[in-house]
């Protein structure tokens, strides 16, 4: 990192890490840590020991549950809630979250702690939409329209075991808890709202959503925040992921690849017959580039097919998370 990308503030405790306030700071024996240079080196000493981690923190709220309990009274609002919190943590858990506690209609969640993961922003962000377009089908089941608003931030939290000698939980306390919190108060029905350091380290699944500076409620700085819908802006990867026409577009693509490369071959074996027969080279150079420019292309996309199948399928899916599982310190 370059020293102009580097915080001018400590993203722990707010210590200024340039300048002259951070000069004074230093004499007292506080400055910018060499091993984890966003942080001071005070807070350094408690990331060392575990006790601070970076987090990204998801909140997940039924939106219509205050319209749904006046329409369906507290019975069948409550068969509603427990349905929604069960599909969002279990959609959540599935993606590697810890489920830190459910707070009426909204379930706070997050990744990155107890078990580490490199990709936790990218985690918490795609299991939000497989949230998203799980209510479909749940609100289905149910009867009734079933729709989440989502925050979720990156940042810093202590995390530990709270509460009193008996009833002791795990849980998160910092910043980012409640700015993911004052987040998904300001996300709409279907929306999954997410700070700026989370649609950085997303940005090339979502491209090209508009900054919104946000003022949240208890900070004193505005913040910038991305809307992120788990359908339509998602462009044209995550659209093929969730399509009925993806198996049969792939499988056409592979077809068509396979097709043009063993025609490409057969061309080749036949031209290898006359020049042995005639002696002669019988294909110009700008069409044998041609056919390596082809051939080249269907291996390209033969290897594309098959990268999507692997990684993007339920089985991969499913892979990818048996290798999650294997991470030391989940067990
Ligand atoms: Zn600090």
């Amino acid at each position: 990192m370059t020293p102009e990308r580097l915080s001018r503030a400590c993203l722990v405790c707010g210590l200024p890490l340039s300048g002259a306030l951070a000069s004074v700071l230093s004499l007292a024996g506080v400055r910018r840590s060499s091993r984890n240079p966003n942080c001071c080196t005070r807070c350094n000493v408690h990331i060392e020991e575990g006790r601070l981690v970076e987090l990204t923190m998801v909140f997940a709220d039924l939106s219509s549950f205050t319209e749904l309990t006046a329409r369906l009274g507290a019975e069948s609002t409550y068969e509603v809630v427990d349905n929604y919190l069960r599909a969002a943590a279990g959609v959540l858990t599935a993606h590697g979250a810890f489920i830190d506690k459910y707070i009426g209609d909204c379930v706070m969640a997050f990744f990155n702690a107890p078990v580490k993961r490199e990709d936790h922003a990218a985690a918490a962000v795609e299991a939000a939409r497989g949230l998203q377009l799980r209510l479909p089908a749940l609100s289905k089941e149910l009867g009734h329209e079933l729709r989440a608003s989502v925050g979720i931030a990156t940042g810093y939290a202590r995390v530990g075991r709270l509460g009193s000698d008996d009833v002791k939980d795990y849980t998160a306390i910092g910043d980012v808890v409640n700015q993911a919190a004052r987040l998904q108060a300001q996300a709409r029905a279907g929306e999954i709202l997410v700070a700026e350091n989370v649609y950085a380290r997303v940005a090339g699944r979502y491209p090209g959503v508009p900054r919104e500076v946000l003022v949240l409620k208890g900070f004193r700085e505005p913040s910038a925040a991305y809307r992120l819908k788990a359908d339509g802006t998602a462009g044209f990867a995550l659209w093929l992921d969730h399509s009925p026409l993806r198996l049969p577009l792939l499988v056409a693509a592979a077809a068509a690849a396979a097709a043009s490369l063993a025609l490409a071959a057969r061309e080749h074996a036949q031209r290898r017959a006359l020049e042995l027969k005639h002696g002669c080279v019988v294909v110009t150079p700008s069409e044998k580039r041609r056919n390596l420019l082809v051939a080249a292309l269907s291996f390209a996309a033969l290897l594309f097919v098959g990268m999507e199948l692997a990684l993007h399928s339920p089985e991969g899916a499913e892979f990818r998370r048996s290798i999650d599982l294997r991470a030391p310190g989940e067990r």
